[in-house]
């Protein structure tokens, strides 16, 4: 492969998934039309936003939500804000989706939104103009019956309690069932913000079995401090792994013996960053992220671990709590290492995971319990652990490979099931 393709590669997201999926689809033998079909988006719209900001000026924001596949159900996925937001990222991110289902086989397609802005400068006005106004512009996409958002970066319980409202002044009446992630008084689910890092803990528990590793022996560094790090991280502390480093976008935050991850989230509510604690030692992010390990977890965004430094990785188990943190040039260096890979679409699939259960509370009108919500990750997480984890040795891949598979023959055979409405 040309050196060009593959830094542009590392880039770009898109270039990414694709590089996995056609990894994928030639070890199944996946003819040429079907390759075709999985590959292309099967909707993607972009929308301008114009927003009244505070100081009476008009802007106009970008908009997009792209659905990738709505093959084995409606469409699923998040809708992130951030000034760097591409479409190319969020078909990417909407694949991405697509596979995450299928590998935990959840009754959902996927899907992805996207608005270029920088929230940390907008008012709460602003956003909320901002979000209803998107909203507007993709509304003949979603639906509990076509496509159904959720959190992702940058956005939240308040941001899906305002796009349930938008959509419910819309149809005429309140629709819980449209968006998951919602606050627990407008149908939202127990257990729902703490899903995807518990199933982060899930996994790398189950993955610490194959190497005979106690969680109170496992020493973790977790980049990235927010809904998926934080609470992977304070979950982990609980269950007494100890968290070495914390690495956030201005520093990292070290302590050998482990952090006291309760009295980190209070430091960092009060001053606004993890640096400066009295628990630990301020320390180079960098350095924080190729310290000796035996977890590491990439808990913020996209290409984090590049050609340029996953050799210097030096853990034994490397849990994606991101979407794509890892390039697919980086995957070659972890295999040629040994390091034993939990790939995202199987890693942070909890989030997902209990939005679906969200999405089946709100259409039966029925709320669960804690218990019962977080049993029922446990079971789908640790089945689909397994079934990875076994497909790659039965067919001597690794479990980025093995996750792959799985999703896309699902996807495939849901599709060839279907036939093709010509
Ligand atoms: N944004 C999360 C993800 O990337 C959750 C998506 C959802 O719950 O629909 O998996």
């Amino acid at each position: 492969m040309p050196a060009t393709i593959s830094l542009e590669q590392e880039k770009n997201p898109w270039l990414a998934a694709e590089t996995r999926f056609d990894n994928a689809a030639r070890k199944l033998n996946l003819d040429d039309g079907m390759r075709k079909v999985l590959k292309s988006p099967a909707r993607e719209i972009t929308v301008s936003i114009p927003v009244q900001l505070d100081d009476g000026r008009l802007e106009v924001f970008t908009g997009y939500r792209v659905q990738h596949s709505i093959a084995r159900g409606p469409g699923k996925g998040g809708i992130r804000y951030a000034p760097d937001v591409s479409l190319d990222e969020v078909r990417a991110l909407a694949s991405w989706m697509t596979w995450k289902c299928a590998v935990v086989n959840i009754p959902f397609g996927g899907a992805k939104g996207g608005v270029i802005c920088d929230p940390k400068l907008m008012s709460n006005g602003e956003l909320e103009r901002l979000t209803r106004r998107y909203t507007a512009g993709i509304i003949e996409m979603i639906g509990p019956e076509r496509d159904i958002p959720a959190p992702d970066m940058n956005t939240d319980d308040r941001v899906m309690a305002w796009i349930m409202d938008t959509y419910a002044m819309h149809v005429g009446h309140a629709t819980t069932a449209v968006v998951t992630g919602k606050p627990m008084e407008l149908g939202g689910s127990r257990g729902r913000k703490e899903a995807t890092g518990r199933g982060c803990m899930i996994v790398t528990l189950e993955a610490l079995k194959r190497f005979g590793l106690k969680p109170e022996e496992t020493k973790v560094v977790i980049q990235g401090f927010g809904n998926v790090g934080g609470m992977a991280a304070r979950l982990m502390a609980k269950r007494g792994f100890r968290i070495i480093s914390i690495v956030e976008y201005n520093g990292a935050v070290y302590n050998a013996n482990g952090l006291d991850i309760e009295a980190l989230m209070r430091h960092r509510n009060e001053t606004g960053t993890i640096l400066g604690f009295a628990g630990g030692e301020d320390i180079d992010r960098r350095e924080a992220m190729f310290l000796r390990c035996d977890v590491l977890v990439p808990a913020a965004t996209e290409n984090v671990i590049t050609s340029e430094n996953a050799a210097k990785l030096n853990c034994t188990i490397l849990c994606e709590g991101a979407n794509g943190p890892t390039t697919a040039i980086a995957d070659e260096i972890l295999a040629d290492k040994g390091i034993f890979v939990i790939p995202d679409i199987l890693a942070n699939a909890g989030g997902v995971t209990v939005s679906y259960f969200e999405w089946v509370q709100d259409r039966q009108g029925f709320f669960w319990n804690e218990d019962l919500v977080n049993s029922r990750l446990e079971e789908i997480m640790v089945g689909s652990f397994d079934a990875v984890a076994s497909y790659g040795s039965n067919h001597k891949v690794d479990n980025r490979t093995a996750a792959y598979m799985v999703a896309l023959d699902r996807v495939a055979s849901a599709m060839r099931l279907r036939g093709l409405y010509a």
